[in-house]
């Protein structure tokens, strides 16, 4: 797969991460991976992830900059230098790059220096934060993953897309990440199934979260293979140059090997589909 390309970046460049209007997220044609880790830890830490994502020909840079931890005494993320972290190193790469909105005062701040806002599972139903990033996404030509709430429905999930739609036409793509059921082995259940049931009942794009729903790194690649079979149009997931080190989320984050190979196995599935991956 391709080389690293270090792109000459422009002063114009440098002060604008507005999207391409012909460059959605997910594409016609194509499988969409989305890869890196979970939370900014530091440049470094995003540098070399970043490296890695280019190497593999990737377009989609991830990182968490505000992260919406379980306990309040975990690693909450760098904030404000997470997201000047991720604009920084998304235009060195050349990358697209997603990081999570918790927070709809921040909405603004957030989409200056990404472009693509994510909604994660616990804020699916905060209507106000919908409401707030689909003004923004439309007023500055982002897109918007809407992941799935872990207790939600997929009827609630699509009403919540509304939320955001209603404030503009912004690209939306929705993201099942996993649902809690009484199974504890996985971290959540994947809901393979929401994948057909949402190309039944809407036109919107659906990408699968692998990383969150099984929480652990040699479950990862089966679930990717499945979700590209299964008729996802992309992945997000999440992967560490050291996994052992990540400060969120490491057990279940793939590390350079297997991002290689998961990339390898989801396109040979893909090609079956007419599908390249990028
Ligand atoms: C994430 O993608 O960083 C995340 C926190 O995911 P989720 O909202 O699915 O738990
Ligand atoms: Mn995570």
């Amino acid at each position: 797969m391709g080389e690293i390309k270090k792109r000459q970046i422009s002063e114009k460049d440098k002060n604008s991460t507005a999207k391409d209007s012909s460059d959605t997220l997910v594409k016609e044609g194509y499988i969409t991976v989305v890869a890196g880790p979970c939370a900014i830890e530091s440049r470094a830490q995003l540098d070399g992830i970043a490296a890695l994502v280019k190497e593999n020909g990737l377009k989609y840079l991830r990182g968490g900059a505000y992260k919406p931890r379980t306990s309040p005494y975990s690693f909450q993320g760098l904030e404000r230098k997470g997201l000047e972290y991720i604009k920084e190193i998304g235009q060195k790469y050349d990358l697209k790059t997603v990081t999570e909105v918790t927070d709809a005062d921040k909405a603004s701040i957030v989409a200056e220096y990404v472009d693509v806002l994510q909604i994660g599972t616990r804020n699916m139903s905060n209507f106000a934060l919908l409401k707030k990033v689909g003004k923004i996404a439309n007023e500055m030509n982002k897109s918007v993953i809407l992941k799935r709430g872990w207790g939600s429905t997929i009827k609630e999930w699509l009403l919540a897309v509304e939320y955001i739609t209603s404030q503009g036409n912004a690209e939306v793509v929705l993201c099942e990440r996993g649902i809690r059921t009484f199974e504890p082995y996985t971290r959540f259940t994947l809901d393979l199934s929401a994948v057909p049931v949402i190309k039944k009942l809407s036109k919107l794009p659906i990408i699968i979260d692998p990383s969150h729903a099984v929480g652990q790194s040699d479950l990862v690649i089966p679930m990717s293979r499945a979700a590209i079979a299964v008729g996802a149009d992309g992945l997000i997931v999440e992967v560490h140059t050291d996994p052992g080190k990540a400060l969120c989320d490491g057990q279940q984050a793939l590390n350079a090997h297997q991002t290689r190979e998961m990339l390898a196995q989801v396109e040979y599935i893909a090609k079956f589909f007419g599908r390249k991956i990028r």
